[in-house]
């Protein structure tokens, strides 16, 4: 049973997509990043940095609009 998880793991593709991605704010890999911000650093923003997280917000605005065309 075991042997036919790690075979599994092998084949996903959603393997490719768990790459760690450095965050651009700490640099830190992060497995989930919003608009390159790891979860950390939106916490961090939210709690301490209103403008820059302001200015993450608009960026992350931006991306979904250039998504949704
Ligand atoms: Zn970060």
């Amino acid at each position: 049973m075991t042997a036919q998880v790690a075979e599994r793991v092998d084949d996903d593709p959603l393997d490719a997509i768990a790459e760690p991605v450095p965050c651009v704010r700490c640099s830190n890999g992060a497995l989930l990043t919003i608009v390159g911000r790891c979860p950390d650093c939106i916490s961090d923003m939210g709690r301490n940095f209103p403008d820059e997280r302001e200015a993450w917000k608009q960026e992350l605005t931006a991306a979904i609009e250039s998504r949704e065309e």
